[in-house]
């Protein structure tokens, strides 16, 4: 008797490749496995392939579009994955962002910075989120201008409107840097956004600063040695993309 092939093997083998990859990256850097988190990015994959990496032991799912994720959400009905946004929210989104996702790692303006903050200050909860940076300089990215170091100093007072903001958690900065044909070419990126991170909490000691999200399937491993503490991976666990 022959067992029935389980069609999401390679999913668990994929999945469990990128994290022994994360974890040889993060012991370069002298840091433990767990220094690090994987947020599975699902957008554009069918729920089969969703249920085959939570299986395999995924707990962090990140996705770009609110209404996409909250389908995924309400199908798999589990109360204990944390979904992250790592995607651009509109306006109108916020709202949906705010009552179903753990985390926003694309905080990309002040001006929904402070329409988070006053749908989370009636619902008395607090939101955790990160600060996205356009590292590049490239016209078509969303976040706040981080490419030219001079400059940095001139985003001081908005990053202090967005820490005033009481429901608002800022944990950190995340990223997403121009396309590079080698991996080794996104590490001035990196180490980018890791310094503006540096001067940033030199000059707000009162919020926490730790966690840099930055590190996409062809790069994660640079990002880690670069100081990443989540990664964010589609492709290179499930596979293309089936949808967008
Ligand atoms: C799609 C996406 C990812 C994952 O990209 P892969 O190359 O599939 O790993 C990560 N971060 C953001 C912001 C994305 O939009």
């Amino acid at each position: 008797m022959t067992q029935p092939r389980d069609p999401y093997l390679p999913i668990r083998e994929r999945y469990q490749a990128v994290l022994a990859r994360m974890a040889s990256a993060a012991a370069r850097t002298g840091r433990p496995a767990e220094a690090v988190r994987l947020v599975v990015v699902t957008k554009g994959q069918p729920l089969a392939k969703v249920q085959a990496v939570l299986q395999a032991g995924a707990q962090d799912l990140g996705e770009n579009y609110p209404e996409e994720g909250v389908a995924k959400m309400e199908a798999i009905g589990q109360p204990d994955i944390r979904w992250h946004m790592i995607g651009h929210v509109q306006r109108r989104k916020a709202k949906l962002v705010l009552t179903h996702y753990d985390m926003l790692h694309s905080l990309d303006r002040l001006t929904l910075a402070q329409r988070l903050e006053r749908l989370a200050a009636a619902q008395g909860r607090v939101l955790p989120v990160l600060l996205e940076i356009n590292v590049g300089g490239e016209a078509s990215k969303f976040g706040w201008p981080g490419w030219d170091e001079a400059q940095w100093p001139r985003l001081l007072p908005e990053v202090e409107s967005v820490l005033q903001c009481a429901h608002l958690q800022v944990q950190g900065l995340m990223t997403v840097p121009p396309p590079v044909a080698e991996a080794e070419q996104a590490r001035p990126y990196f180490q980018r956004l890791r310094k503006l991170r540096d001067f940033l909490a030199a000059r707000f000691p009162q919020a926490r600063w730790d966690e840099l999200s930055m590190g996409m399937s062809a790069d994660f491993e640079v990002a880690i040695e670069e100081g990443a503490t989540m990664v964010r991976v589609g492709t290179a666990i499930l596979g293309p993309r089936t949808r967008l």
